[in-house]
């Protein structure tokens, strides 16, 4: 397989879709900025996430990110949100004990400490950066503590507290998928590889409840095919309805959001073949699931989880109802019961570094094409004047005020020869270019290219004006 990974960290920062924070201050490891690009690209992908879930009839939610203490008691993320972590006593270097257990070819996970501890004691664990035997490890709470309140490690709790207000709004009724954008905050011990391991990270988080005797929603519809990684090691390649049926997935709700997190995972524009969902072993569950799937991406070779879906139960509302003054019981059709939730959480940087290296390729000439579909592209369309003549440019103006109209997403361009924008232009995935040259000044035409077919067409403006660009050049 082409590596692309370095390919795309390096046209990220000199094109302005992200890079490492305060480098000027020597960068902190867990921390990138989105670039003037990159905003656009992931509103974009936002938006699509929102769109979908809007056809379920999601209600959004935006709640803080400084959380007081009693909420994370309640959900266990004080007591058990924590990773096992060492530290080199050479070269100081910190690592999860998970990844020593891997570099050092083990392949169990402890369920806690104790466990950890015997693991070091049998196996000597070398560092995986200098080779000394490591020795310390210790209980690793992955929150941000400030003051008397925690910064959110998932947006999730936001929806719960505010369940009985939820429920309200939607007229008793249930299922009930809501929906929350924000950032998420965990003390990483050994943040990397840029946007996949962050220690303040952007998601997409649903929450959807459901009376426990009804674990449905809506039907499986027939969608493109499906590659499942059961933990009992026999993979699954298929529809989601025959998942299913086979008891794969035996949770018709589970089912569902699997589904629909591939078909949006696949209007952002990542591929089924370089798409699968593993689902957890029993060990590697967060502390609040009975059962879970990760959409894992491949970045060159190997599979990152850019979505964890999770069938969280009652365990939420049942710790909130238990330790808030709000009652989270509901009743329906004389049953008094605390709903189930499924939840299917996004994370955004994860996507758009996937989305990112499985888009961009090499032409011939060595220069970069970045794939994007135009409905995640941070613009749809360029505009140049051939040269910068006074009466060029003055007529690419006007046209691309006109164009502005339509469409926000154009972004105008006069800098450096023609060849040099379009290749500028391909390489942040802009779909067409249009340059408007001398012939335009006397019949109004413009010359529309094709970023992917590098095709060129003669158009009349007020067709383009009028026209999606898509459709006049094919
Ligand atoms: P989780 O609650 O751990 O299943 O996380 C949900 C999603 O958030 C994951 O699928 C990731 O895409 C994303 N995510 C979790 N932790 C991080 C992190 N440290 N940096 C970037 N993205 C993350």
């Amino acid at each position: 397989m082409i590596k692309m990974y370095e390919d795309i960290i390096e046209i990220a920062k000199r094109r302005g879709f992200f890079w490492p924070s305060f480098s000027i201050y020597g960068g902190f490891s867990g921390f990138y900025d989105y670039g003037p690009l990159g905003v656009l690209l992931k509103d974009n992908i936002i938006k699509i996430w929102k769109e979908n879930y809007l056809q379920d009839s999601t209600a959004f939610l935006d709640t803080p990110n400084l959380t007081p203490e009693p909420v994370f008691k309640a959900s266990g993320h004080i007591d058990r949100f924590s990773d096992i972590a060492c530290e080199c006593t050479k070269c100081k270097n910190k690592f999860k004990l998970e990844t020593v257990l891997k570099f050092n070819k083990i392949e169990k996970i402890p369920k806690n400490l104790k466990e950890g501890l015997e693991l070091v004691e049998e196996f000597k664990l070398k560092c995986p950066v200098c080779g000394t035997i490591i020795k310390n490890i210790s209980d690793f709470n992955l929150m941000f503590k400030a003051n008397d309140m925690y910064l959110r490690p998932e947006t999730a709790q936001g929806i719960f507290v505010n369940f009985k207000l939820l429920y309200n709004y939607n007229k008793g009724k249930l299922p009930m998928v809501v929906g929350q954008v924000g950032k998420g905050f965990r003390n990483e011990i050994s943040p990397r590889q840029s946007l996949i391991r962050l220690k303040e990270f952007n998601q997409c988080e649903i929450e959807a409840f459901f009376d426990p005797e009804h674990l449905e929603f809506k039907e499986l519809y027939a969608y493109s095919e499906i590659k499942l990684l059961p933990n009992n090691g026999n993979p699954f390649y298929g529809n989601i309805a025959e998942a299913y049926d086979k008891k794969i997935i035996p949770n018709k709700a589970l089912a569902y959001f699997v589904l629909k997190t591939q078909v949006i995972l696949n209007k952002i524009g990542i591929d089924n073949d370089k798409l699968r969902f593993r689902q957890h072993n029993p060990d590697e569950r967060a502390h609040y699931a009975s059962d879970s799937w990760d959409a894992e991406a491949i970045i060159d070779d190997e599979w990152f989880e850019i979505v964890g879906i999770a069938n969280r139960t009652n365990f939420d509302l049942k710790n909130h109802d238990r330790e808030s003054r709000e009652s989270m019981k509901i009743n329906i059709d004389n049953r008094e019961i605390i709903p189930y939730v499924i939840e299917p959480s996004y994370g955004i940087d994860r996507i758009i570094i996937s989305l990112l290296t499985q888009s961009v390729y090499k032409r011939d000439n060595g220069y970069n094409v970045l794939k994007l579909d135009s409905r995640v592209s941070p613009f749809h369309l360029a505009i140049f004047p051939l040269m910068k003549k006074e009466k060029l440019v003055d007529k690419a103006k006007n046209f691309y005020s006109e164009l502005l109209k339509n469409d926000k997403y154009i972004i105008y361009d006069d800098v450096g020869s023609i060849g040099k924008r379009y290749a500028r232009q391909d390489e942040i995935g802009t779909p067409y270019c249009i340059t408007v040259d001398f012939q335009t000044l006397e019949d109004d035409t413009v010359t529309i290219r094709c970023r992917d077919s590098m095709k060129q067409e003669r158009k009349k403006i007020s067709d383009l004006l009028t026209n999606k660009y898509g459709e006049i050049i094919q």
